[in-house]
C-alpha cells in the first residue's frame, strides 16, 4: 500500500483572516504587522499587497513607500488561532493522523483512509470547499498531495494560490526541471552553495548524485535531502502527541525599568500564567523550571532546577519562580527582562496522589482555562496580574501551532 500525504497551506493567512473578518478590507492591499511603528515589519501581506511586491518582512515605512494607501493592521494572535482551530477541526474529519506544522500549515496522513491519489484529490477539493463554507469564503488554501511528507510540502510550496497539485516520485524529475535548488524545502542559499561545490546545480543533479558521496561530504542533512528528492520517506506525518515540545516558556522585555518588586512579581505571574496555559493546553506536565532575568546595567541571573513533584498549574510554576526571584534578586538593580520556562516535559499523568490537593488545584486551573477560552484571555486571572492585560502581550509566531482534537465521525465517501 502506498502512503498518501496531503500538505495544506493557507494563503496570505493573517491578512486573509482580517479580510474575512472585515469585508471592507477585501480586494485591498492589507499588511498585518508585528507593530505599526515605521520600523515594525509586515508579517503577512494580502494577495493584493503581494501583487504590488509587498512581501513578508517588509518594514512598515518601505511598504508605505510602494503603496501609500496600504491598510496596516496590528496582528491579533487570538483571532488567527480561533480560525486555525476551526480549520484543523475540519482536517481531523479525514484522518486521525494530522500534524499541525504551523499556525497555517498542516500535514494529513491519508494512508489507509484513501486508496488512490485520485481519491485524495477529491478529499483535497472537499477540504478547500468546506473551509470556504464553514470557516470563511475569503480563506483560500493550496494543497500538495504525494506519497511522502516532503514531496507533499514541496509541491504545495511551489503551487499557485488555491491550487491542488500532485507529485509522485515518478513525476518528480519533470517537476524538478522547472525548479531552482532553493525552491526545495530545506535548501537555503548556504546549502545551495555547498551543493554547488559538489557539482550539484539542479534538483535532478541532487536526485542522481551518488548517495555515499553526499553522505560523506554533507553528513546526515545531505542524506536527508537526497532521500527527500528521491521520494524516500524520512520522517512521516507525526501527530501532536508524537511531537512533544522540549520546553514551553515566555519572556518579556519590561517597558518600565525600575526596582519595584511588586511590578516585577506581577510580570512574573503573567509569564507563569502564559506558560501554564500552554502547558495545560498541550496536556503536559514539567519537572524542571528555568528562570532568567537581566539587569539594565548588564548581567543577570539564570537558574534551572528540578522541582519536587511536577509543574502543571500556574501557581505551581509561580511559587517556584517566586522563591528564586526573591532570593536572588538584587533589590537596588533595575530589571530589563524576565523569562520563565518549563522543561523535562511529559504527558500528563493520570495517577494523582490522593493525599495531596493536586487534583483540586488541577481542576481549578482547568476551570480557569475553560473560562478564558470561552470569554477571552484574562477574563479570570490571579489578583497579582491585575491591570496587566496590556503587558507581556500575546505574540504570534509562524512555527506556533494550534492543537488538533482527534476525531473520526464523518464517513469517508472516497474509499
Ligand atoms: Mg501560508
Amino acid at each position: 500500500m502506498q502512503n498518501i500525504i496531503l500538505h495544506i497551506d493557507m494563503n496570505s493567512y493573517f491578512a486573509s483572516v482580517e479580510q474575512q473578518a472585515n469585508p471592507h478590507l477585501r480586494g485591498k492591499p492589507v499588511g498585518v504587522c508585528a507593530y505599526l511603528s515605521p520600523n515594525g515589519c509586515i508579517i503577512a501581506s494580502s494577495m493584493e499587497a503581494k501583487k504590488l511586491g509587498i512581501k513578508t518582512a517588509f518594514r512598515v515605512k518601505d511598504a508605505k513607500k510602494i503603496c501609500p494607501e496600504i491598510i496596516l493592521i496590528e496582528n491579533e494572535p487570538a483571532k488567527y488561532r480561533t480560525v486555525t482551530t476551526k480549520i484543523f477541526s475540519i482536517l481531523a474529519d479525514y484522518t486521525d493522523r494530522v500534524e499541525p506544522y504551523s499556525i497555517d500549515e498542516a500535514f494529513l496522513d491519508l494512508t489507509g483512509y484513501t486508496k488512490k491519489i485520485s481519491n485524495a484529490v477529491c478529499v483535497a477539493k472537499e477540504i478547500q470547499q468546506r473551509i470556504k463554507v464553514e470557516v470563511g469564503e475569503w480563506l483560500k488554501c493550496k494543497i500538495g498531495i504525494s506519497t511522502t511528507r516532503w514531496l507533499a510540502k514541496f509541491i504545495a510550496d511551489i503551487a499557485k494560490a488555491d491550487a491542488i497539485d500532485v507529485i509522485t516520485p515518478k513525476t518528480a524529475p519533470k517537476v524538478y526541471e522547472r525548479c531552482k535548488l532553493t525552491d526545495a524545502w530545506g535548501i537555503n542559499y548556504r546549502m545551495q552553495w555547498r551543493l554547488n561545490q559538489l557539482g550539484i546545480y539542479t534538483l535532478n543533479d541532487l536526485k542522481n548524485y551518488p548517495v555515499a558521496n553526499i553522505l560523506a561530504v554533507l553528513g546526515k542533512p545531505g542524506y536527508f535531502l537526497w532521500a527527500n528528492v528521491n521520494g524516500i520517506e524520512i520522517q512521516g506525518v507525526r501527530t501532536q502527541e508524537e511531537i512533544l515540545p522540549k520546553s514551553i516558556g515566555h519572556s518579556y522585555c519590561l517597558p518600565k525599568h525600575n526596582t519595584d518588586t511588586n511590578y516585577h512579581l506581577s510580570i512574573l505571574m503573567k509569564l507563569c500564567e502564559k506558560t501554564g496555559r500552554r502547558l495545560r493546553e498541550s496536556k503536559l506536565e514539567a519537572k524542571n523550571l528555568s528562570i532568567f532575568w537581566s539587569y539594565v546595567h548588564g548581567g543577570g541571573v539564570y537558574k534551572i532546577f528540578k522541582v519536587p513533584g511536577t509543574l502543571f498549574t500556574t501557581m505551581d510554576i509561580y511559587n517556584q519562580a517566586y522563591n528564586v526571584f526573591l532570593n536572588k534578586k538584587m533589590s537596588a538593580f533595575k530589571i530589563r527582562m524576565i523569562a520563565v520556562s518549563v522543561t523535562n516535559l511529559s504527558p500528563l499523568t493520570k495517577q494523582l496522589n490522593l493525599f495531596d490537593d493536586v487534583l483540586g488545584r488541577k481542576k481549578i486551573a482547568q476551570a480557569m482555562d475553560n473560562i478564558n477560552d470561552k470569554f477571552g484571555e484574562y477574563t479570570i486571572s490571579y489578583g497579582q496580574m491585575h491591570g496587566l492585560a496590556d503587558q507581556a502581550r500575546d505574540r504570534v509566531g509562524f512555527r506556533k501551532t494550534v492543537g488538533v482534537k482527534p476525531k473520526l465521525t464523518k464517513e469517508l465517501l472516497y474509499l
